[in-house]
């Protein structure tokens, strides 16, 4: 089975909005780079530019977060039904939002629905912490993850999934090449498992957790890795190009 790659980038609570266009126009180009899916998550205020901007593309624009209500009485929150207006892709479970904002599996699992009714493509982000991992946990925590998330619904359609382990995530300490693959071939076992294998064998995989330009090739070279999730390094034009070059190369 051939699984386009994808080459995302998550601005986290980054940049004004003249930032962000300035970032837009370093990564010129980016959309004609072939056989990779383009995903750029900027800051909710800056969708609709980022969104204006790559207009017509082949680059997706994906929401940080969002809510499971369609509309109420939900102060702060951005439901589903306004982030289509400005994104055909969703990040839900970033381990920030599970770690700061109390987000758990029953509530990423009711977002996972939101988002198929919505027609936004979700990233599913799951990930050990350093404990769980020093406990030899990381299989047990990411079967959770995945099968509580994922209930008893059939998959969303479209569903990508990033291994994240906390512990490498902006820390510049990202996972080996093997740890990823591990970690990837595990969710897909139990995807297999809750899903079936055709369908499991669809879902794109990624890694996340301090890719750099030097380290993605190492991490394309698995199996069960199907891209990356970046933080940091895509915030700089030059990198993302060069980490989205490299998953190119990779096919
Ligand atoms: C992330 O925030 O999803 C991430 C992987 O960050 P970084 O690449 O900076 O480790």
């Amino acid at each position: 089975m051939t699984r386009t790659p994808i080459a995302a980038g998550n601005w986290k609570m980054n940049g004004t909005n003249a930032e962000a266009r300035a970032l837009c126009r370093g990564l010129a180009g980016i959309d004609a780079i072939d056989s990779v899916d383009v995903v750029l998550s900027p800051s909710f205020t800056q969708l609709p530019l980022v969104r204006d901007f790559w207009r017509g593309a082949n680059v997706h624009i994906a929401g940080q977060n969002m809510h499971t209500q369609p509309s109420g009485a939900y102060t702060g929150e951005i439901s589903p039904v306004q982030l289509a207006e400005v994104a055909d892709w969703v990040i839900l479970g970033h381990s920030e939002r599970r770690q700061f904002f109390c987000e758990d599996d029953q509530a990423l699992a009711l977002k996972l629905r939101a988002a198929e009714a919505h027609s936004l493509t979700p990233i599913l982000c799951v990930g050990e912490s350093e404990a769980e991992r020093e406990n030899q946990r990381t299989s047990a925590v990411l079967t959770r993850q995945v099968s509580v998330a994922l209930g008893d619904s059939p998959a969303p359609s479209g569903l990508v999934i990033a291994y994240e382990p906390v512990w490498a995530i902006g820390t510049g300490q990202a996972a080996t090449p093997d740890e990823a693959q591990a970690a990837c071939a595990h969710i897909r076992s139990v995807l297999t498992e809750t899903l079936g294998a055709e369908t499991a064998d669809t879902v794109r995989i990624l890694y996340g957790g301090s890719v750099n330009p030097s380290n993605i090739a190492d991490f394309m070279a698995q199996p069960d890795v199907d891209g990356a999730l970046v933080g940091g390094a895509s915030l700089q034009a030059d990198a993302f190009l060069a980490i989205t070059q490299a998953i190119a190369d990779s096919v």
